[in-house]
């Protein structure tokens, strides 16, 4: 029998191989792939890379511009194959035997694997019935607890809704461990809260190229800290973790991030839409979203999922065993056209036709 480390048997998997279907809303990701114009430089700019040497001022080209563009150094930030190595780096750094990391919970699913995988104590923090968090409390418990790391989603995947600036400064100000604060949605919201970063050096943000910016595929994401703090951290990462097609192809995207506005406010856009749309449907509660997706209740959402599945219609839907989230489906928004058809198919189905 091969004889395997002890906590890989207790370890959940995340299952990460999706159907990929025609109207695809279960992810969370870009439904659209990089706006013309970028993708004509990023391929440009492939076809001129040395393959046969280690990526070197690729990382800091990029690391310099996200520097630049927050005033921060270039010391405060660390790249990672997607917000997940990042996150996962960080659980790792403050994690460890007898060290205790608080979170939300219905949040991000990672956050307890995460947890599980630095061999530290997960303590989830129950949101309220709308998905509120109580910042008092949850400072309590944070203290009460001891925790060597807090994390929290902001705005909040798979609730979808936001702590204020205020409210994260709060919880910064009131806690001495390490504050991760994921702001993987927060395109969408237009709060970051990354200028806390200059005042509370416990704050560690971590971001991604993969919502906002359509790269999921590409896997890049980065954290903004305290020089001490990515100091630390980047020692957990293997030398050249990052690869030289992501961080050209990412230099690019993030030169040319002026392009992306425009369909980031037709996502919030259509979000607001389908919002005013899916509250009108009977027996659906929905619920308030500063993202690119938004959560559902029905009592009939299992049904619901399989009959969107049957059109081809990938959507999110929680096991009952996720706590906070029986009966919910979670909807990535799409194009208008994409949308529409999601809604007409769901109106078609709750209303029997
Ligand atoms: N954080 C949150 C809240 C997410 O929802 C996701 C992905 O869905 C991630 C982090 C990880 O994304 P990535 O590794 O693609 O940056």
């Amino acid at each position: 029998m091969l004889n395997y480390r002890s906590e890989l048997n207790e370890m959940p998997s995340y299952d990460g191989v999706e159907k990929n279907y025609r109207i695809k809303v279960n992810a969370n990701e870009s439904t659209l792939n990089l706006p013309p114009l970028v993708e004509e430089r990023v391929i440009n700019r492939l076809a001129l890379l040395a393959f046969n040497r280690y990526p070197n001022e690729e990382y800091y080209s990029l690391v310099e511009q996200i520097a630049k563009n927050f005033s921060v150094e270039a010391s405060q930030i660390l790249l990672g194959g997607g917000s997940s190595e990042i996150i996962e780096k960080v659980f790792h750094a403050f994690g460890g035997a007898g060290h205790k990391v608080v979170y939300p919970q219905p949040s991000f699913s990672m956050y307890k694997i995460y947890a599980k995988a630095a061999e530290s104590e997960g303590v989830p923090f129950d949101l309220d019935a709308r998905f509120d968090l109580n910042v008092d409390a949850f400072i309590k418990k944070i203290r009460e607890v001891n925790a060597s790391l807090a994390v929290v989603c902001n705005p909040n995947n798979p609730t979808g809704n936001a702590l204020t600036p205020a409210q994260v400064e709060k919880i910064a100000a009131s806690i001495d461990c390490a504050f991760l604060l994921d702001e993987a949605y927060v395109e969408f919201y237009g709060r970051s809260s990354v200028n806390l970063v200059a005042k509370y050096p416990n704050l560690i943000v971590a971001r991604t190229f993969s919502k906002a910016y359509g790269m999921a595929g590409a896997r890049v994401g980065y954290m903004i800290a305290h020089p001490e703090v990515t100091r630390m951290i980047n020692k957990t990462f293997m030398p050249y973790h990052m690869n030289v097609l992501t961080l050209a192809a990412a230099d690019i995207v993030y030169q040319m991030r002026d392009e992306f506005v425009p369909r980031l406010q037709m996502i919030i856009a259509e979000r607001k839409r389908m919002f005013e749309r899916l509250k009108k449907l009977s027996g659906v509660e929905v619920f308030p979203s500063e993202t690119n997706f938004i959560l559902i209740r029905s009592a009939r959402a299992e049904e619901l999922k399989n009959f969107l599945e049957a059109l081809d219609i990938g959507v999110r839907y929680f096991s009952p065993s996720a706590v906070g989230l029986k009966n919910c489906l979670r909807i990535s928004i799409g194009t208008r056209v994409e949308n529409d058809e999601v809604f007409a198919a769901m109106e078609n189905f709750l209303n029997g036709r």
